[in-house]
């Protein structure tokens, strides 16, 4: 396959998609998306603010008895022609994806996209399968729970897989019968906006679904306070989560937060070495390294150490870096320039902490990557109590330690603030579950890593946030509980009678 053209692809969506129009945002301003291979502008995009947020979620909320009064089915069958839609065009959306976020085009095509589909889908067919429930209650009377949409919500994403979490996001609110107004990540709002456009034509209500990009502290802030919105949705760094649980505050709106991360991925000496090598490596280096759920902490038993990181370093070192539009790329740049500093600053922390610099550790050199946003794979060995065992860095940036003991390893995967998931190699059946059950994690990883699936709930606990996506644990999240009792032929108590 060769170099993907740029030519092929129909011109971006620029502007903001507001009860079934696409608008220029209020203000009249614009801001540069830019392009992280070389940092050439690939767009410019309508600013949405705190008056276009109101507009959207005005639209919403009229559009919210249309979309209730739709039967579950009929909601499924439109998320159904949505991902056909997407599954179409999934040669521009994924070189759409590409440009924007710098995931290599082998990713783009053959993970977000399969995996946006495949999510799409999953909330398609359970729009009708979410039943309520009949409680047994005292005799004589019936009680039985429905499940109604929570409303009108607010679903703010990040820029590390910008068009995977539309879905994720989208996909239940919709399948539960809510309208949604969502903020894409001011870096990556491209392939949303190409879902926008495609909602319009399969035939979505107008106002069901909005979508107004523009940056954090306005629209997204606007979003998060707003007084007529249900609930938020979103996923994002645990500073800014924190930021929206405030604001919520307001009308005390629901408030779901996937967040921050910093796994653990444990090696035992029992292990399938090869396997593990392999797997850590996805585990880290998948995406740069701009993952939640990556494995950002090696931690190796102490006897596996050295043939371990032997073959973990050469498969480092042997990761082909490049344009991501080259399908033999398997590692693209960074998604900005702001993130890539983050990302070097994390090396020289390491090395003022006393860690070796294992393999990486720089930018690239050569043409290829002069304008754009890389950072070599990055290995560095480190102490449990460094800086880089506890923050995210949210690179490819691997901290590698190591360990003896059960307890020992307990300890050191449990001791940071987040909580979102974690991994072990081992080929003891009984300590695979010991240490499952002792992650304090919402999600475990045993001879695999970062595997998810739209059925099976997704997030974490402690500073990662709270609440699940995916599964009919997405769909509770997006529809409150509503009991409902009938006197069927009870006899009523005595007082009722005077
Ligand atoms: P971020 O928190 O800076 O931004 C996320 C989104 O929130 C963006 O759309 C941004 O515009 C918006 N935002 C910023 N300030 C806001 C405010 N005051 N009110 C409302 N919205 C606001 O995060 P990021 O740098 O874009 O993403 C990386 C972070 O996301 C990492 O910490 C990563 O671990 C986390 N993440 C978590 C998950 C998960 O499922 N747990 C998945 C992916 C990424």
């Amino acid at each position: 396959m060769p170099m993907l053209d740029t030519a092929t692809l129909p011109a971006f969506q620029t502007k903001l998609f507001i009860g079934g129009q696409f608008v220029d945002a209020a203000s009249g301003k614009t801001f540069d998306v830019l392009n992280p291979h070389d940092n050439s502008v690939l767009a410019q995009v309508a600013e949405g603010d705190r008056e276009d947020i109101d507009r959207a979620v005005a639209a919403a909320r009229k559009a919210l008895p249309v979309w209730r009064a739709m039967s579950a089915t009929q909601r499924g069958e439109l998320i159904y022609k949505l991902a056909d839609a997407i599954e179409r065009d999934r040669d521009t959306l994924a070189l759409t994806e590409t440009l924007d976020t710098g995931h290599p085009i082998r990713d783009t095509h053959n993970l977000d996209i399969f995996r946006t589909v495949q999510t799409f889908r999953y909330f398609a067919g359970i729009a009708d399968k979410h039943e309520g429930r009949v409680i047994p209650v005292d005799t004589g009377f019936l009680n039985y729970v429905m499940r109604v949409p929570v409303g009108v919500v607010g679903l703010v994403v990040p820029w590390n897989f910008p068009l995977m979490f539309t879905s994720w996001k989208m996909g239940p609110a919709l399948a539960a019968g809510n309208t949604l107004v969502l903020k894409p990540a001011e870096l990556t709002p491209l392939s949303t906006m190409r879902v926008a456009e495609l909602a319009a034509e399969v035939g979505f209500p107008e106002g069901v679904i909005n979508v107004v990009p523009g940056f954090g502290a306005t629209a997204g802030q606007a979003l998060a306070e707003h007084m007529d919105v249900d609930k938020i949705g979103f996923t994002g760094s645990t500073a800014t989560g924190r930021k929206v649980v405030e604001a919520s505050a307001g009308n005390l709106k629901r408030v779901q937060l996937e967040l921050g991360g910093k796994g653990a991925n444990i090696v035992w000496d029992d292990a399938n070495i090869d396997a593990a090598v392999n797997g850590s490596a996805f585990a880290i280096f998948h995406n740069q390294g701009q993952a939640c759920i990556a494995g950002s902490r090696i931690i190796l038993h102490e006897t596996i150490r050295d043939e371990f990181l032997d073959k973990f370093l050469n498969l480092t070192r042997s990761i082909k870096l490049g344009d991501p539009r080259d399908p033999a790329t398997e590692m693209g740049p960074l998604t900005s320039r702001m993130h890539q500093e983050k990302v070097l600053s994390y090396v020289k922390i390491a090395h003022q902490e006393g860690s070796e610099i294992l393999a990486g550790g720089k930018a690239p050199e050569g043409e290829t990557f002069a304008k754009g946003c890389y950072v070599e794979p990055t290995v560095v060995t480190a102490q449990p109590q460094d800086r880089v065992c506890h923050e995210e860095v949210f690179g490819p940036f691997a901290a590698v330690s190591t360990f003896s003991r059960e307890e020992e390893v307990l300890e050191m995967a449990n001791a940071t603030p987040y909580g979102l998931g974690g991994g072990l190699w081992t080929n003891d059946l009984n300590r695979a579950h010991r240490m499952a059950r002792g992650m304090d994690t919402g999600m475990v990883w045993i001879n695999c890593y970062k595997r998810f699936h739209p059925g099976s709930p997704f997030g974490g606990v402690k500073d990662s946030g709270y609440g699940r996506e995916m599964g009919f644990f997405a769909m509770d999240e997006f529809t409150e509980p509503k009991s409902v009792w009938l006197n069927v032929d009870a006899q009523l108590p005595p007082f009722y009678r005077r």
